[in-house]
């Protein structure tokens, strides 16, 4: 089977492993089963999850990370072959993401540079870009957002990595990439051309894509309803976990339609029930 897997909520939280969730992970592979990770966590390179998923004791395979970041590049290399340039509203993961999957990059943080010391516009300042990609940009400041805006509004198609509109942090909730996004949407007057990551089903396709799997094949493993939204949306099993953001009540609330296929409250009770999806 192809597990696909949330990170923050199912492998763990903040800096704390779920107990048992990277072993019941590893027996998986052990018995044949893929592994990719799925987070729309946007800000990262995806390689710079490996020694961290290592140390969850998580198994960890080529391939093996997908970002809404990762997932945004791929999406516009392979939906969008008139785009060359790409101006970038995020942090340094979404930059490399895309400039090593071909793509001419430009940060907002450069151009924004630019427009203040040549009292230029955000579009010249960044050199005309086919395509304003937009994450969070914890370093984000007045002059990005109008770099960004300059280059929709001339044109350039707007895509959002995530409309996540808060982050959990050690610190509590910070804005999440939604909000840099409605940032850039409102200032453009324009609404993104698509947007990747769960609850919609891009960052899922991409990451069974890049293992060369059918995603309806799939199973869905993640803490949030939008796991399962994302899982349904692309036609996959879920298993939603009651590790992280959801409660029993939660699931139980939910209208038919919108039920996981199952629900695990931990680690021994995830591998008792990828055992039956694999089975049956
Ligand atoms: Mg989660």
């Amino acid at each position: 089977m192809l597990l696909l897997v949330d990170l923050d909520g199912v492998v763990y939280r903040a800096s704390e492993s779920v107990p048992g969730v990277g072993a019941a992970l590893a027996t998986r592979v052990a018995l044949g089963d893929t592994v990719v990770y799925v987070t729309n966590n946007a800000m990262h390179y995806h390689a710079d999850y490996y020694p961290r998923l290592t140390g969850h004791g998580a198994p960890i395979g080529p391939d093996g990370v997908v970002t809404s970041a990762r997932a945004s590049a791929f999406y516009v290399r392979d939906h969008m072959p008139e785009v060359r340039r790409v101006l970038t509203v995020g942090a340094g993961g979404l930059e490399r993401e895309l400039r090593e999957t071909g793509f001419d990059v430009v940060t907002a943080a450069h151009a924004a540079t630019r427009m203040s010391q040549e009292g230029i516009d955000g579009w010249t300042a960044a050199g005309h870009p086919d395509a304003v990609v937009v994450g969070l940009d914890p370093q984000l400041t007045y002059l990005r957002i109008a770099a960004a805006a300059d280059c929709v509004r001339a044109g350039a198609a707007l895509i959002a990595t995530n409309r996540d509109a808060i982050y959990p942090t050690e610190r509590g909730f910070r804005p999440g990439a939604g909000s840099v996004v409605a940032a850039v949407e409102v200032a453009s007057r324009t609404t993104a051309r698509v947007t990747i990551g769960k609850p919609e089903p891009h960052l899922l396709e991409a990451a069974a894509h890049s293992v060369g799997q059918d995603v309806r094949r799939a199973v869905m493993i993640g803490d949030a309803l939008t796991d399962v939204e994302a899982g349904h949306a692309v036609g996959a099993r879920t298993v939603l976990m009651l590790t992280g953001v959801t409660t029993q009540q939660a699931a139980d609330a939910l209208p038919a339609a919108e039920r996981p296929t199952r629900v695990a409250s931990d680690a021994a009770e995830l591998a008792r029930v990828l055992e039956d999806l694999a089975t049956g």
